[in-house]
């Protein structure tokens, strides 16, 4: 079957026309024929070979890890699946470790050994292929009703696996505040940022999505339509910004920016969160008052988190959200998916990053 694939080794991009087509072999696995991946900066650094690792025995490894199919065979053993279901495969596998907690407790996305494997990124084949074999308990079933945007459930659960997190830290303030009078900024408007916003409407709060795309900029729209506020970094500063907002008590961050992360932590209000997501990357030294960061930090109560990946309580919630978003925000989630491709066609998202969404229609 084909797959669309970088070989690490001489450091090339292609199809691969002959990738070993997976069976159900265990009483558990369930076979999936794959409809959508969609693309993201991850998979343009495993193009670029900053990592990205073949599984055993393969010179190659196929890309994609945010991926939706329908289920065409399932192992006796499976009750809750069956054929024409559509699902979400979750990314990551646990480490082999017996002292591993995270992963002996079905929490690889807290891996403490970091020798968990992920599909399309380390040791396992990703989803850009024609079939694929998974057992059944890394599957979670979509409702039909979300059949066009359920290959955004992946990079939704970012956002959930942060908020669930969030949500738990502040229980360190023993009042309940209503949601409406919590104030959220999201920083960033692609995918991750977009999904992350809508989340945080649901849930009530105020928010503003701020971003260096301009006023007038889909992503401007799509973050009013969702009754958020749009805030162009090229019209103002993080402070100019947060000026308008008043005690700010969560930042989202889904840049990959290493100075907006850290401008953002100036800005952060009394009590708040500062939820990290990015991977900036080294970048070389740079001179900060590191005195004063930490002082101001203590003295506001305030909790930086940093979160990667996302367990299954965070895929579940990405697909009851998005169905919700389906249903209040059509538009704007229709919005959120910019291109479409064909396999053969694979290089050209992951070489120009154009548009918010890029998506590869496997079944087309
Ligand atoms: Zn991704
Ligand atoms: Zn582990």
């Amino acid at each position: 079957m084909k797959g669309a694939a970088i070989f690490p080794g001489d450091h090339t991009l292609g199809v691969v026309h002959n990738v070993p087509e997976p069976m159900v072999e265990s009483l558990s696995g369930v076979k999936l024929r794959v409809l959508q991946v969609g693309i993201c900066a991850t998979d343009r650094e495993i193009a670029s070979f900053m990592f990205g690792t073949p599984p055993d025995g393969f010179d190659y490894l196929v890309l994609g890890h945010e991926g939706f199919g329908e289920v065409v065979e399932t192992g006796p053993e499976v009750r809750d699946l069956q054929p024409g279901d559509l699902v979400v495969p979750t990314v990551r596998r646990p480490c082999d470790d017996p002292a591993c907690t995270a992963c002996r407790n079905d929490r690889a996305d807290f891996c403490a050994t970091g020798l968990y494997r992920e599909h399309g990124i380390m040791g396992m084949h990703g989803f850009m292929t024609e079939f694929v074999v998974d057992e059944a308990r890394y599957l979670r079933k979509v409702p039909v009703a979300i059949r066009d945007a359920a290959v955004l459930v992946e990079p939704l659960t970012i956002a959930e696996k942060a908020f669930i997190q969030a949500e738990q830290i502040q229980m360190r303030l023993p009042w309940n505040k209503p949601a409406e009078n919590h104030r959220a900024v999201v920083v960033g408007a692609g995918p991750v940022g977009l999904l992350g916003a809508m989340a945080l409407r649901l849930r009530g709060c105020q928010v503003t999505v701020y971003s260096r795309e301009g006023e007038s900029d889909t992503r401007a729209v799509i973050s009013r339509a969702i009754g958020a506020n749009y805030v162009s970094s090229q019209e103002q500063t993080p402070d100019q910004m947060a000026a308008g907002i008043g005690n700010i008590d969560l930042v989202y961050e889904a840049t990959g920016s290493a100075t907006l992360a850290f401008d953002m932590i100036g800005v952060l209000g009394r009590n708040g969160v500062l939820i990290l997501t990015g991977v900036p990357g080294a970048h070389g030294p740079q001179a900060i008052d590191i005195g004063a960061l930490i002082t101001n930090m203590t003295l506001k109560n305030q909790c930086l988190l940093a979160t990667v990946n996302a367990g299954s309580d965070a895929f579940d919630r990405a697909i009851t959200d998005l169905t919700e978003f389906c249903l209040r925000w059509p538009d704007a989630v229709r919005g959120l998916i910019t291109g479409r491709f064909k396999v053969e066609q694979f290089e050209q998202p992951i070489r120009n990053s154009a548009g918010i969404k890029n998506i590869i229609e496997m079944a087309s």
